[in-house]
Parts: C-alpha cells; structure tokens; sequence
C-alpha cells in the first residue's frame, strides 16, 4: 500500500471522519512558581501565589474555575516502579499522591498512596517521557483527567494538613466521591503514607480493574505506544512554563509508483480510471496542456503533471501529509486566469483526509484537504491545482506554526544576483545564531528560507522574529530592500515579506510546480548552492527535478518535525 513505515495508517484511504484534533496541550502561559528538581513545600507555592497575585481572572484554563471546579489529573507513570500519580488541583499546584496500583472504583479496596511533592498546573497536561536519571524518570501517560469538588470543607488545603479529604471526581474514568486519608509516616523515606478509596455510591464498580483501562485519555496511547515515539519530554530544571519540551515527531514514508502503475497511466485515453495505490481515480481531460513549453520544448499535459505529482509524493507529502493546504488551481492551464480554492468540494471522493478548521468564521473554509497519500497528490493534479500551499501549522495544533518562513519577495527591479545577496546576509545571521534552517527556489525569480521550529509559539512570536532578522539584513542593503507594504511604492526593489508568518497565511511547498511555461518547481537546495554560477530560482521543472533528487535528494527533508527554538534576537 500506500506507505512502507510503520504509519501506514496515515497514508491508507481515509473515510469522511474528519482528522482527529488532538487537544490543546498546553494552556495560555502563566506565571507559574519555578519548579526545581527538590521538592517544593505546598507552603512555598502557596505564599509565592499570594505574593504574584493579580486582579485579572486568570483566563487560560490552568486556573481554578471560578464556578469552583478544580482540575485533577491522573497520570500512569512508569519509574522505576510503576505507579498512578493522583493530583488534585488545589491552591495554585496540584497536589499529588503516587499509588502503586492506582486508583480503582471498586468500593471494596483499599489502595496505598504515597504523599508525594507538589507539582505545578502545568504539568497536568504532560505526556511523554522523562529522561533516564532525571527525577521520576520513564513514561507518563494522562491516565485519566476532570474536574473535582471538596467535599465537607471550604479549604482542602487545610484538610490534605489535616490529614483526610473527601472529593468528587468527575472525570473520564474516574467517577464519585473518593476519600484520601494519613494512616502516618511509611519507612525510611519519611513520605505520608495514605490510603486511597472509593464509597459505596451509585458510581462504586465493584471489581473493576486499573490495569484494564491502560490507554491514555488525551492521545488514546498507551505507555508502551507513547516511550516508543514519545511527543514531549519534561525538563525539570526549567520554570514550570517552559519544561515542556515538544520532540521530533517521526515523520512517514511513502512509496512512488510502480513502473507499471506509471504504464497504466500513460496507457489511458483521454480519461478513464487509473489504480494506484489500491487507490481508484477517474481521471479526465489528460491531453489537455496544462503548461506551453519553454527553451523549445514541449507543452506538458495534465497527464505529466499527474504523473508528476505520482513520482514526487515521497518527497513533497512529507511538507503536507499532517495540514491543511490551500490550492492555487488552473484547470485551464497557466495561459488563464487561475484562483485560489480551499473548501473541499461536495463531489470530492470520501477516500480524501479532510480537516475541519474549529476557528474558522461562519463565512470562512470550514474544511480543508489533507494530502496525505499519492492517489490524493495525482487527484489533486487531476483538479488543476497546480500550486500546492501547506499551512506552516499542522491540524493538531493550528495555531502554533512548526515552520517560520523568510520570503525574499524580488521587486520589478531586483535581479535574481541582488537575491542572492540578500539570501547570502541571512545564511550569515542564521549560522551565527546557530539555527537550522534551508533555502529553497521559488520556481519564479525569488528565494525563501525555511526555519523549522518547536510547536510551542504564536504566529504573532514567529513573524516577531522573522521581522527582527529581516530588518537587520536590509539595514546592510537599504539600497537593495522596501518597506513599503505597496508594491507600487516600492520602487521595484526587493521586499523581505514576514508578514506570511500568520494562520492560514502560506508559501508554495517545496516541489510543488509553478503556474509557468515549463513547468518550473519550487525546490530545496543546500546552502553553498548560492555560490554555485549554474544557480536560476526556476533552473528545475517538472521534467528535470527527479534527476536532481536522485543525485542531490532533499537538503530541506532532515528539518521536517525539527523543534527547534528561536533564539532571542
Ligand atoms: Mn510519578
């Protein structure tokens, strides 16, 4: 089928479900007490809180709710030994007791809880692993999680000081009121040992079992599932604000086309279906020309843009497969008027991924198309969508971009040599700042440089920082560069655009095709290819950039998924 590596499933014929949202990791940021690797009194939180408290309400959800609900968390936490971490939100931390065989809804059982430190709100959402000989080191899944309400007391910080609290949880497996209660100091740790249980009420299950529930209720993983591909890691000696630390996720592979599926493919008349894949595409107007030829040769059919986009999707659907796209699409080829096309059409297979887009208005695309295997690249050639331009954030997390772009946007003025210096000043500011980051040619006369980053900023954080380093380039240039948002008042010079750093804001994708004669690609090159004489932004075409790949391969490809972190500038 359609992928070889282990996500299959991503590249496997999807039904009309639209992509499953993961939810919101992270709350707004927050002050938030310093948490360090010894444990931190209730007190010492309780007094910083006080200290920083502000009249704002505070709006991010990390917050107790003003109607009184207090969150609380359940995390399966293999350590050395495996345990349930049970934290209460109460007074600004979450207060926690590790149980060894966690909690259960069977009224009948007892279980031990350990009274172990505080932890901050942050960490509630956390799931991922903690590095070996760190504190609490292994995995951690978010084992259950909810809302709760004290029961019989105004102040459960007082009754944990007390020595016994009686809660309600609601949550998603955790259900009724449960009661923590000291039994004294255990062994030689001199942690409180408690016992953990659930009453007799209309939620008690009797004989129902921890371990039978052992999946995550955030992600659907379990702890095994979320060590071999873990997300985030935590840095405990990090303020509680920046300890989590998204990781590289693993990016899929794909498979081109057989010889034979080509065959098939070039076999067909005018239209007619094509299997790829396993994938059954009705494919029309295939002799139509798409793009006039160039440099004497050619015109290019949509057939070779079909068969394009078939041999290319092992490169480009890395750029794609997990976001939403916007489509500039010439259905009449590129000597006509295109337009850009977002919202996936009724009459689209149900085989396609879709995404609906939760921050969309009323009047904005609602769904949008996830390319996420080559019959869905070939479909798209077979609509006319000829520029491919993917969201620099992925559907999980819309508004936190993995991608921050610098656009060299030439002027009517600007030679591609004044490009290439301007490309040049930034290959010095990024090396210098020691961040990764690639070039690619547009296909038509400019230069962009990617950067991939950690999906933890704002659109408004990224283009902050593109805007910073672009000015400090065209301050070198002043000749070369305009600010000015016309194009008319720009004198023909150059404009360093930052302003795409923005949700629903995109470049074209590295290898996508270019609305020009030829078929000129947008492609990745490496950075000392600016020096090389040969170098044209539209020197690859669709004829001519799978020979470069084979000898040169992707330069960009190493960056997808990198999170990495902007410097402060
Ligand atoms: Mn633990």
């Amino acid at each position: 089928m359609a992928a070889r590596s282990s996500s299959a499933k991503k590249a496997a014929p999807q039904t009309k479900a639209p992509v499953k949202k993961a939810p919101v990791k992270k709350a707004a940021p927050r002050k938030a007490a310093p948490v360090k690797k010894a444990p931190v009194a209730l007190e010492t939180y309780q007094a910083k809180r006080d200290f920083e408290k502000t009249p704002e309400p505070s709006g991010g959800g990390a917050g107790e709710d003003p109607t009184g609900d207090r969150r609380f968390v359940v995390q399966r936490h293999r350590a050395r030994a495996l345990h349930y971490d049970v934290r209460l939100e109460i007074d600004g931390v979450l207060v926690s007791w590790a149980v060894p065989k966690g909690p259960t809804l069977d009224p009948d059982v007892r279980r031990m809880a350990v009274h172990v430190e505080d932890h901050p709100l942050e960490y509630a959402d956390f799931e991922g692993v903690i590095p070996r000989g760190e504190y609490g080191g292994g995995d951690v899944i978010v084992w259950d999680r909810g809302t709760w309400v004290p029961h019989d007391t105004a102040d459960p910080g007082q009754a944990v000081r007390d020595g016994s609290l009686h809660v309600d949880l609601h949550g998603e497996k955790l259900h009724g009121r449960f009661v923590f209660v000291r039994r004294g100091k255990g062994g030689g740790s001199g942690k409180e040992q408690w016992l953990l249980l659930h009453k007799h009420d209309e939620f008690a299950v009797p004989g129902w079992d921890t371990e039978e529930h052992d999946r995550s209720v955030t992600s659907g993983r379990t702890n095994d599932e979320v060590q071999a591909a873990p997300a985030a890691t935590w840095n405990s000696d990090a303020s509680a604000d920046q300890a989590e630390i998204a990781l590289r996720r693993e990016v899929p592979t794909w498979d081109g086309p057989t010889d034979s599926e080509l065959a098939a493919l070039d076999a067909l008349g005018k239209k007619g279906v094509w299997v790829v894949q396993g994938v059954e595409l009705a494919l029309t107007n295939l002799d139509k020309v798409l793009f006039p030829g160039r440099d004497g040769e050619g015109a290019l059919t949509k057939r070779d843009l079909i068969r394009y986009h078939a041999r290319i999707a092992p490169y480009l659907l890395p750029y794609l497969y997990d976001r939403a796209i916007n489509l500039n699409r010439f259905p009449n080829g590129v000597d006509k008027a295109g337009f850009w096309h977002k919202e996936v059409p009724a009459h689209a297979p149900e085989w396609l991924t879709r995404w609906h887009y939760d921050d969309a208005r009323d009047d904005d695309t609602q769904w949008y198309f996830v390319v996420d295997q080559l019959a869905s690249l070939a479909w798209m050639a077979n609509y006319g969508a000829i520029e491919l331009h993917p969201w620099t954030s992925a559907t999980t997390a819309s508004r936190r971009p993995t991608w921050a772009l610098i656009d060299i946007d030439p002027g009517t003025r600007t030679t591609f040599d004044e490009a290439l210096v301007l490309a040049r000043l930034y290959r010095v500011a990024l090396e210098h700042l020691g961040v990764e980051s690639q070039p690619k040619v547009t296909g038509k006369r400019g230069i962009q440089i990617w950067v991939p980053v950690t999906p933890r900023y704002s659109f408004e954080q990224t283009r902050d920082w593109v805007e910073k380093i672009s000015r400090a380039v065209g301050q070198m240039v002043p000749d070369l560069v305009s600010w000015k948002w016309h194009t008319r008042e720009r004198s023909g010079l150059a404009r360093l655009d930052y302003t795409q750093n923005a949700v629903n804001k995109t470049l074209v994708a590295p290898f996508s095709a270019r609305p020009a004669a030829g078929a000129p690609v947008s492609v990745p090159i490496a950075w000392d290819e600016l020096d090389d004489p040969e170098l044209t932004p539209d020197r690859w075409t669709i004829r001519t950039v799978l020979d470069r790949l084979a000898t040169a391969g992707d330069p960009m490809a190493r960056l997808v998924g990198l999170p990495q972190d902007l410097p402060e500038l």
